[in-house]
């Protein structure tokens, strides 16, 4: 059972090639502060979601 569901980034929804590590493409590929923007809006959706 080596089924391995493909991993994409949030970021631009591109899927990891079978051996390509997402933190080394969010690390190579995005800007700290795109990553810092993305977790943000994450994270406050996720609070507003909780206090609804
Ligand atoms: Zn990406």
């Amino acid at each position: 059972m080596a089924t391995t569901s493909p991993i994409y980034c949030h970021l631009c929804n591109e899927t990891m090639a079978p051996g390509e590590d997402l933190e080394h493409h969010l690390v190579y590929s995005h800007k700290p502060r795109e990553l810092a923007t993305e977790l943000a809006s994450e994270w406050e959706a996720e609070e507003l979601g909780d206090a609804m």
